[in-house]
């Protein structure tokens, strides 16, 4: 298993597998419900993580997923700090998008 991409938003990683299964890929995701942990685990490990079962797929799914989320447009947090719109959390006071 090779792990492809991550996210901490759970509709791009959605997104992310069933990009590669419309391909052939044959994929599953990781950590999917951790990042209600977010907090008491450092970040990196609450991303939510797509995997290729195959090794030998990794190459091909790198391709199919070189494409970028549409970034949509800035938010304020509550407490104030203005973040772009490819972010779901506040990296200034931890909030998430509401
Ligand atoms: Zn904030």
């Amino acid at each position: 298993m090779k792990r492809v991409f991550g996210s901490f938003n759970q509709q791009v990683v959605h997104h992310s597998k069933n990009l590669l299964e419309a391909a052939g890929i044959r994929v599953l995701i990781r950590n999917q419900y951790l990042s209600s942990a977010m907090g008491e685990l450092p970040p990196a490990e609450c991303q939510a993580e797509v995997w290729v079962l195959d090794d030998a797929d990794a190459g091909r799914a790198e391709e199919v997923l070189r494409w970028k989320p549409p970034p949509g447009p800035d938010w304020r947090c509550s407490c104030g700090e203005t973040l772009g719109g490819q972010f779901t959390q506040c990296w200034s006071c931890g909030a998430y998008r509401s």
